[in-house]
């Protein structure tokens, strides 16, 4: 295997990083950028026509790793968010505009398509050059000191392994570690479009009764769409040719932004909440969606899982840097310790908000309806749910 240093010989690198998605590939950056001798088994990611909103830690954390330099020209700062009640039902909350100014911020995030993010990040990674075996890993299994990730053309081994390797993963069924999941009743239907009237930087939630109809500024006159709805609604919107679609999606906006078209490249998410029981087991630790599926609802998957990244990224570079075994289990006990009151917290609140939203009950929607009013009215409150909270170093600019 050309370019992989060994560690004494016996392994092929320190860490493996199993799966380039945009989890994998960050791992593979941040470790790399901290000296830590990391390699990727990972076939090139499959196209991804939608976008991801990245919080303003986020977006810090790839600056530092020279990953934003190559996203900035493609993306849309998100200055304010709206929120709308559109249920038509008895009790509903009031408008809700939360501002970044509020909080000291010129923006809450920026808003990018998934594939000019890959395209950074695979750049940064060939840049780094980032050892890579291109191709699946088959099989992965560990034993005292060491775990081994078997492909189509060699077995690697290392001290660590990383699966990266999203919700079917590999690697979470090789540590043993089972999931809970629940399924909604609801699909999500992407797209990408521009638009008459200009978007003024905000992001636009309207909460329907199947769920939030969301649109997310994109650079110029261009938003992104994602629209949660009853499955069987979801199919008969992606089987509308695209003037059909455009009319429905300008309908569903209540012509917020005047007449629209719809770019190629939808897609249809079922949705779900998946946790894994255990984040880190047996030599192996679990980032993104291998750990966590949330709901694309308020912009939280993969900034989770960009914070995964950064914590395993920081925690390993530390153990490397006092000569300590970088998959012992102190150091995946510590990884379990540092991320799961982050992804216990925003499952929840993603979770709470959407049910509030499917109920029929009364009490929830007027809880709903309260949380919002509190929200708008109370200052400290409507910041504090606002900032991301502390995170790992690097979403604070600190490098790994
Ligand atoms: C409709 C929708 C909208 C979203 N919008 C947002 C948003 O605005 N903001 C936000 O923060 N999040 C958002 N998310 C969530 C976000 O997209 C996910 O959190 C993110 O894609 C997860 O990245 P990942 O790298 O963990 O997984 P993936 O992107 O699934 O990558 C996993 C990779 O592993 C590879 N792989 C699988 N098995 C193996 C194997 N055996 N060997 C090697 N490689 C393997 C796969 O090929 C793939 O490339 C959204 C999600 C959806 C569904």
């Amino acid at each position: 295997m050309a370019g992989v240093n060994t560690v004494a010989g016996k392994f092929d690198a320190e860490v493996a990083i199993v799966g380039g998605g945009p989890a994998g590939l960050v791992c593979a950056i941040a470790l790399k950028a901290a000296g830590v001798d990391a390699l990727l088994v990972a076939p090139a990611a499959a196209p991804d026509h939608r976008t991801t909103a990245l919080l303003a830690g986020s977006v810090t954390a790839l600056t530092m790793l020279g990953v934003w330099q190559g996203c900035r020209p493609h993306a849309a700062p998100l200055r304010a968010i709206r929120i709308v009640d559109d249920t038509a039902r008895l009790i509903r909350a009031p408008e809700v505009l939360f501002s970044a100014a509020e909080i000291g911020l010129d923006a809450f995030g920026c808003n990018v398509e998934n594939r000019h993010l890959l395209a950074a990040l695979e750049a940064r990674v060939a840049a780094l050059a980032v050892p890579r075996i291109s191709a699946a890993a088959l099989a992965v299994t560990a034993d005292d000191d060491a775990i081994s990730i078997v492909h189509a053309a060699g077995t690697v081994r290392a001290r660590l392994a990383i699966g990266a390797d999203g919700a079917r993963s590999l690697c979470r069924a090789a540590a043993g570690i089972a999931t809970k999941r629940h399924s909604y009743p609801q699909a999500a239907l992407t797209l990408n479009l521009s638009h008459a009237r200009p978007h003024d930087d905000s992001s636009t939630e309207f909460h329907t009764p199947d769920g939030p109809f969301t649109l997310v500024p994109l650079p110029g006159r261009r938003s992104s769409l994602v629209c949660v709805l009853r499955p069987e609604d979801a199919q008969r919107l992606l089987a509308l040719d695209d003037g059909a679609l455009a009319q429905e999606v300008e309908r569903r906006a209540h012509s917020l932004f005047g007449a629209m078209q719809v770019e190629s490249g939808r897609g249809l998410f079922p949705l779900a909440v998946e946790t894994a029981d255990s984040i880190a087991h047996g030599r192996i630790a679990l980032v993104g969606e291998a750990a966590h599926v949330v709901p694309p609802i308020g912009a939280q998957g993969l900034n989770l899982s960009l914070r995964d990244a950064a914590a395993i990224a920081e925690i390993v570079a530390e153990a490397r840097h006092e000569s300590r075994d970088v998959g012992a289990t102190a150091v995946l006990a510590r990884y379990a310790t540092e991320r799961r009151a982050d992804v216990a917290s925003r499952i929840f609140a993603v979770n709470i908000l959407n049910r509030s939203l499917l109920t029929d009950l009364i009490p929830a929607q007027g809880l709903r309806g309260l949380s919002l009013y509190l929200v708008d009215r109370i200052g400290p409150l409507r910041r504090a749910l606002m900032r991301e909270g502390v995170g790992p170093r690097l979403m604070r600019g600190a490098r790994v």
